[in-house]
């Protein structure tokens, strides 16, 4: 097994000592647990800080990475430590650098060290030597009696006759034949079967310039952007423009300048938007697909990609989140597109914030962080008025398309008839757009039917039997189902607490009963409803988006998912079915959310040559929020949130946390609570909220309580939480759960 050296020095740990054997090394292994342990290396093994390793924990052997060479735990006895199994030898060894930045991630959410290696050791397998796939080399039969060789098979052999294994799809792409011929030759024995180390995901990129004339705004961007990418040191930029601006294309350019130093790059996309279409505009750009990193990626792929980035040959990686702890070997950019997107904060495991985390990234590897957004976030805004990002506008759409001029229809007055959601105005808007052969988007952020269901009889709701929350109506499956813990049941005939029958009342819409509303007034349109629990996986949004591309849908009815990055020509109205929606609970980011989303939503419309439309429903048309979207002035708006948050002392401008309580044991729960409130230690400047029960107080099946932690922006909140929580133990029935600069707050 591998006693020999690592045989990479990664370019930045170039000189790393070497210990000698028998010695003791400190192993992280990616469990939740704090801190490395110690092993020893067995005689005549050899290992660096970096390298990764196998070694035995508990009953299994587990892949691990060597942390220090010191070990510092003295007390253990040498004579009870285990030995390391194997070190790894085809794998370059983790870079200083990105031991570093697991380190600090673990340090600021306060996570177990183990647990943030393990969003590092993200693929299966990838620690061993890559696979090999069938390949094709020249035969021993020299020829074909003439008759027989084909112009294909000519060709075939012309192709292989520089020695070089190709894979038979290779082969059948540069002759132009199907992969069949190329097996049936290899059966005459004029070709054999060899093979070949799999592909290296985006190796070779295209760094001519951009094909595309950029605008004087883009250009100058553009230009801007390669400046600070080439200068190899951090910076933090923000690219603010308004979608169809053509950020992306001016953020490739930064994407190049690092390539162009021979550095790697990654994008961050959220999830959701890692659409075929933004496949297609890189691979028209670079000349190649890039290496793509999100949780529906296969195994095999997944291993790919992490070798040929540990390795540094994997040149641009397009992920979600996670990809930000792929082990790149030089990463030269980070590129955080929706910079503004709640979902970059992981809401389980370790809490971390993608976009603040790329930023520590960026600021570790000396490198620059590009945040790109229409609608940018308060704390990035807060950071460009500070001079502490430097700024790029694009203040107008590409090819003059103007932005969609906004409508907002008052429900008090335009009142949409019993019972239905969508008011006169835009009922009529909708028909005209579909006569018009375009295509019309209604927003609604809610999945389902009718998000509560009751008995008109005897007044009985439909509550889930685990959480506090409402069974929400799902009529094409015919079922009830909880939203937060996924409990489903069937729709049933009779009600369970009165045993009236037909006595069900649906309240308020979900997105099928829009599509069904639709359906009443225009029963010629082709509807689609694209929301996750409909359109399931990944995949199947991809289907859907390309549905609309091709315009085989008139009128689209979405939630959030379709809020995002698309481009679709055509569409040139959007009718936000409940403006309000977002506004109303306790969180501290409500309005802002709401404008962002919804300004994203509008940015839908009207994106090609055709001019596009808005209408926001809504009951409150003062409502800040709502005057800023149709006044179309976002920096008001984010100027008087801010002024808002300042007064109250939120973030940015002071620090927040919260411990998160649960328990399926109230009483417990509860008395646990009370002791660690008194256990707070005191100080002027921080205030703790709480216990207080959570908005969701239960939750699968588990009662919930939160504690909010406030305090000025200097504040160490890592080193007081460290304080107060030191010594506390929660007993195998609670769970407590830290979460700094909390994002969500049910
Ligand atoms: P954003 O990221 O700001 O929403 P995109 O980069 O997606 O904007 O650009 C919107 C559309 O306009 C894309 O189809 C893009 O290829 C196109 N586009 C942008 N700038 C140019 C340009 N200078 N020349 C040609 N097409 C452009
Ligand atoms: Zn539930």
């Amino acid at each position: 097994m591998g006693m020999s050296q690592s045989s990479f020095l990664s370019p930045e740990n170039p000189s790393a000592p070497r210990v000698e054997t028998g010695r003791r090394v400190q192993v992280l292994v990616p469990l939740p647990l704090a801190r490395a342990y110690d092993y020893l290396l067995p005689e005549g093994m050899d290992a660096a800080a970096g390298d990764y390793v196998s070694v035995p924990f508990g009953k299994r052997d587990t892949a691990g990475v060597v942390w220090s060479l010191s070990a510092p735990d003295a007390a253990v006895d040498p004579a009870k430590l285990k030995h390391i199994r194997e070190v790894y030898t085809s794998c370059p060894p983790m870079p200083d650098v990105h031991r570093n930045f697991l380190e600090r991630t673990a340090r600021y959410t306060m996570a177990d060290m183990g647990a943030v290696l393990k969003m590092s050791l993200s693929a299966p397998d990838a620690l061993t030597p890559p696979k090999t796939v069938p390949a094709y080399t020249l035969g021993d039969v020299v020829a074909l009696p003439p008759r027989k060789a084909g112009a294909h098979r000519q060709k075939i052999i012309d192709v292989l006759s520089d020695g070089v294994p190709r894979r038979g799809a290779e082969i059948a792409a540069m002759v132009g034949c199907t992969p069949a011929v190329v097996r049936a030759m290899a059966a005459t024995g004029v070709i054999k079967t060899a093979s070949v180390a799999a592909p290296v995901p985006c190796r070779v990129v295209d760094l001519s310039p951009p094909k595309l004339d950029f605008t004087e705004a883009q250009a100058a961007a553009a230009e801007a952007l390669r400046d600070i990418a080439g200068q190899k040191k951090f910076a933090a930029v923000l690219l603010d423009g308004v979608t169809g601006s053509g950020k992306t294309e001016v953020y490739f350019e930064a994407v190049a300048a690092a390539l162009a130093q021979g550095r790697q790059a990654l994008v961050l996309l959220p999830e959701i938007s890692l659409s075929a279409q933004f496949m297609d505009r890189f691979a028209r750009r670079f000349g190649t697909a890039p290496a793509i990193w999100h949780s529906e990626v296969p195994a095999a792929q997944r291993r790919l990609v992490w070798q040929g980035v540990a390795e540094g040959r994997t040149k641009v990686v397009i992920g979600a989140r996670s990809a930000l702890f792929l082990p790149f070997a030089d990463l030269g950019v980070i590129v955080v597109d929706e910079e503004h997107d709640a979902s970059y904060k992981q809401e389980e495991g370790v809490l971390y914030h993608a976009r603040d985390m790329a930023v520590l990234r960026a600021r570790l590897g000396e490198f620059p962080v590009v945040l790109v957004s229409a609608t940018p976030s308060l704390e990035t805004m807060t950071n460009v008025r500070a001079g502490k990002y430097a700024y790029l506008h694009l203040p107008s759409r590409f090819g003059g398309a103007a932005m969609p001029s906004m409508q907002v229809v008052d429900l008090r007055r335009d009142a949409p008839a019993r019972q239905k959601f969508i008011s006169p105005p835009l009922a009529d808007a909708i028909a005209k757009t579909l006569a018009a052969g375009e295509q019309s988007l209604l927003f609604l952020n809610r999945r389902g039917y009718a998000p509560l269901t009751l008995c008109r009889t005897c007044g009985h709701r439909f509550q889930c039997p685990s959480c506090t929350a409402w069974l929400v109506e799902h009529r094409r499956h015919s079922r009830l189902q909880c939203h937060h813990c996924g409990f489903s049941q069937k729709m049933p005939q009779a009600c369970p607490s009165c045993s009236d029958e037909g006595s069900f009342a649906a309240c308020g819409p979900g997105v099928e009963r829009i599509q069904e509303e639709i359906q009443e007034i225009l029963p010629d349109a082709r509807t689609l409803v694209l929301a996750s629990d409909i359109t399931g996986s990944a995949n199947m949004i991809r289907g859907a988006i390309t549905q609309i591309e091709n315009r085989e849908v008139d009128i689209i009815i979405g939630t959030q998912i379709v809020a995002k990055g698309h481009h679709f020509p055509a569409l040139t109205l959007v009718g936000v079915v409940d403006a309000d929606l977002g506004l109303s609970g306790g969180d501290l980011r409500a309005g802002e959310r709401t404008f962002q989303l919804l300004q994203q939503v509008s940015g839908r419309a009207g994106r090609g040559a055709l001019p596009g439309r808005v209408f926001l429903q809504t009951y409150m048309p003062e409502q800040n929020v709502i005057r800023a979207l149709a006044a179309g002035d976002r920096d008001a708006f984010l100027a008087a949130e801010g002024r808002e948050r300042e007064r109250a002392g939120m973030p940015p401008f002071g620090k927040l946390a919260a411990l998160i309580l649960q328990s399926p044991d109230e009483m417990k729960l509860d008395q646990f609570c009370r002791a660690l409130a008194q256990r707070a230690p005191r100080y002027d400047d921080i205030r703790v909220l709480g216990p207080a029960p959570a908005p969701l107080a239960f939750l699968r099946g588990k009662h919930r309580r939160r504690f909010l932690i406030r305090s000025g922006r200097d504040v160490n909140m890592q080193n007081y939480l460290a304080e107060w929580l030191d010594g506390v133990k929660t007993g195998s029935s609670i769970q407590l759960k830290v979460d700094i600069d909390p994002q969500s707050f049910f």
